[in-house]
């Protein structure tokens, strides 16, 4: 398979490998939005949040704590971000990862969505709510 991670995964190409276990590994980001901007990816190869199962999830979800805590140790940044991209806009690699985002007094990492706040009347509300529940 052509997936630049799984090849990162078998050791076809390099990377700078933080942490591994039986289920996941995590390594630097090649492009550091801030200073330890880490990848954490099962190894199992998925394409994105969508083809997850319960049991992966919590197995790449369970090492995201402790690397974090190295992160905040490591560089003390002011906050972290956890992010995980899938399809449009902004995902570029199509197997499943975490962004551990270090964010640092006036570093220039951007969380523009934040800004897109809409406030809704409560039905509007009760309509998003019920869509989705319906659709659990
Ligand atoms: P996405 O945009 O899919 O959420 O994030 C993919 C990330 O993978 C990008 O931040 C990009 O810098 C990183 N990346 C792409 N290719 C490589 C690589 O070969 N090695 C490493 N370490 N990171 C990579
Ligand atoms: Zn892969």
């Amino acid at each position: 398979m052509n997936c630049i991670f799984c090849k990162i995964i078998d050791g076809e190409i390099p990377s700078y490998k933080i942490y591994e276990d039986e289920n996941v590994i995590a390594f630097l980001d090649i492009s550091q939005l801030t200073k330890g901007h880490t990848l954490v990816v099962p190894k199992k190869h998925v394409k994105n949040v969508y083809e997850m199962n319960e049991d992966l999830a919590s197995k790449v979800f369970q090492s995201v704590p402790k690397i974090a805590n190295a992160l905040k140790k490591a560089f003390n940044p002011i906050g972290l971000n956890v992010i995980n991209n899938n399809e449009k806009p902004h995902q570029s690699v199509d197997h499943f990862h975490i962004h551990l985002v270090p964010r640092y007094e006036n570093d220039e990492f951007k969380m523009e969505f934040i800004n897109h706040q809409d406030q809704y009347e409560d039905d509007d509300y009760e309509k998003v709510l019920n869509k989705i529940k319906n659709n659990l």
